[in-house]
């Protein structure tokens, strides 16, 4: 018996009355009620047809509710499939005729639109739930009798399918067992030493491994309370964080935070852990973040098809610009494109391998096979270097790589010159194609709101007193603000789009 949702009420506290969830607005549920609603909703999807190993997709908004649904799932030995609230109707037609789900749970206002799209994918049954909690699939689960119990599970089978952003190609629909999120998560919960007595800041999205699984398992796992809020919020946060002991966030949550007066030590004295991923943390926010709360963020690295692989360690030193090392079951290597190891210290593509990894794309083994070594290393496209310390770290995506004139290009590297200028509040460097070079280095650059007017000229400067000269970016080009996904991650293919004919005869 290896159903993931067994892994978690066998870690669930012995008193299932304690509470498991607060919202802001005062709502809460104990761990009985996630047991209660969750056999309600199970019983709900069996009745709609849900046989083990069917999909039943998801695209509602955060509430307490959701991860009912979620955990019903599981529970029926269905496979979850969370799609981001920012889909629009034809991206979801796409989700839906590839993954073929039995069920369909969306928001009440989208039913009459989906309905249609959802039928044409061969879905007949369509619930709605709202970010309050109302809509068809509470109403026709409230009075059903809970006791469903657990349909069993092998180790690989599946437990979730989370389609990648997609940010070259086509979303791929990444396979998730329930040996992959239980082991992981485990291993974090015990990694960042998460007690029945944690509480956690959770206001990441549910749609993404790091709010659904990282900070929902982390607390389920130890028995421990999320306060849950269903967007993130500054001055909510800050409100919350003498009642917490733990936050995870994007980057962005802490850019935001230190935005914000109110963010003070004293407000985060009963802290014990700031945990950052999913984008990279600029070294700036984690030293300015631990001169004003006396915290050093711990940064830690995965992806959709690997949950997380890396973390900086709870006790050990927290190295700002790394990922630090390999978790505990996992293993990590830099390779080349050929997938040769490449001595310590050169920059090369992580490749990662353990029982993380997820068991393939899709319906896409094609994929799926050109993304594995044949030893079973997963290329995860993050190139990265791994210091004599071990401790990993990130310098960009292989397809971010800038190949000017020959010579390759880490954007990272200049995005840490440039972000250092007085004035620069954070930059992006791509590369877009020049007659000469085949790539020029381009700089787009954040002013920071108050500083000195820097100009591109003087970012030019700064660069060529620092960095080879093939690396000093050819055009700077300033922006109001980066652009951004929900995850906080910088979409250099939207900057590359936008800036592509700068150096084209016409420009
Ligand atoms: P996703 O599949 O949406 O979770 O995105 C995974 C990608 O996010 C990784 O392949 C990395 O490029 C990036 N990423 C996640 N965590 C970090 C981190 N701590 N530092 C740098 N990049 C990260």
């Amino acid at each position: 018996m290896t159903n993931l949702y067994t892994k978690l009420t066998e870690n669930f506290p012995a008193d299932r009355g304690k509470t498991v969830l607060e919202t802001p607005e005062g709502r809460t549920m104990s761990y009985a009620d996630f047991e209660v609603g969750s056999g309600r909703i199970a019983r709900l999807l069996v009745d709609c047809g849900v046989q083990p190993g069917d999909r039943v997709a998801a695209q509602i908004d955060k509430s307490p509710e959701a991860l009912l649904l979620y955990l019903a799932v599981l529970r029926c030995g269905g496979v979850y499939l969370p799609l981001n609230t920012a889909y629009k109707g034809g991206e979801v037609a796409y989700f839906l005729g590839d993954a073929e789900p039995r069920v369909l749970v969306c928001d009440p206002q989208a039913e009459d639109s989906l309905t249609e799209t959802a039928k044409q994918a061969g879905t007949e049954v369509v619930l709605t739930l709202g970010g309050d909690g109302a809509g068809s699939l509470i109403e026709r689960s409230r009075d059903l009798d809970p006791e469903v119990g657990v349909v069993a599970r092998e180790p690989d089978d599946l437990a979730a399918i989370l389609y990648t952003s997609g940010t070259t190609g086509r979303s791929k629909g990444a396979m998730l067992s329930h040996d992959n999120l239980g082991s992981n998560t485990l291993t974090l919960r015990d990694y960042w030493g998460f007690t029945a007595d944690d509480v956690l800041i959770h206001a990441l999205p549910i749609f993404h491994t790091h709010g659904l699984f990282v900070a929902t398992h982390c607390v389920l796992l130890s028995g421990a309370r999320m306060l849950f809020l269903n967007r993130f919020d500054a001055d909510t946060v800050i409100d919350l964080l003498p009642r917490a002991t733990a936050m995870m966030g994007v980057p962005t949550f802490y850019t935001r935070l230190l935005a914000n007066p109110r963010l003070t030590k004293e407000v985060c004295a009963g802290i014990r852990l700031f945990v950052s991923g999913s984008a990279p943390l600029l070294a700036d926010t984690f030293q300015e973040f631990e001169a004003r709360t006396g915290h050093r963020i711990l940064e830690r690295y995965g992806m959709t098809e690997t949950t997380m692989s890396t973390s900086n360690p709870l006790d050990g030193e927290r190295i700002a610009g790394t990922v630090g090392h390999p978790l505990p079951g996992v293993e990590a290597r830099i390779a080349d494109e050929a997938g040769n190891p490449l001595p310590q210290g050169e920059v090369g593509i992580l490749e990662v391998k353990g029982p993380n990894v997820f068991k393939g794309y899709w319906r896409n083994p094609e994929k799926t096979a050109e993304e594995f070594r044949p030893d079973g290393f997963f290329i995860t496209g993050d190139l990265a270097t791994i210091d004599a310390r071990g401790y990993v770290q990130i310098v960009g995506r292989s397809k971010d790589l800038i190949i000017s004139g020959g010579f390759n290009v880490y954007p990272k590297e200049i995005e840490l010159c440039i972000d250092g200028i007085e004035g620069v509040d954070e930059s992006a460097v791509i590369g877009l194609p020049h007659p000469d070079f085949g790539e020029a280095v381009v700089a787009v650059v954040k002013r920071q709101n108050g500083g000195p007017e820097v100009s591109a000229e003087a970012i030019q400067e700064t660069a060529k007193a620092e960095l080879a000269n093939f690396k000093v970016p050819k055009k700077v080009f300033f922006v109001d603000e980066l652009p951004r996904n929900t995850m906080g991650k910088v979409q250099k293919n939207t900057l590359r789009d936008r800036f592509k004919d700068s150096f084209s005869s016409a420009a």
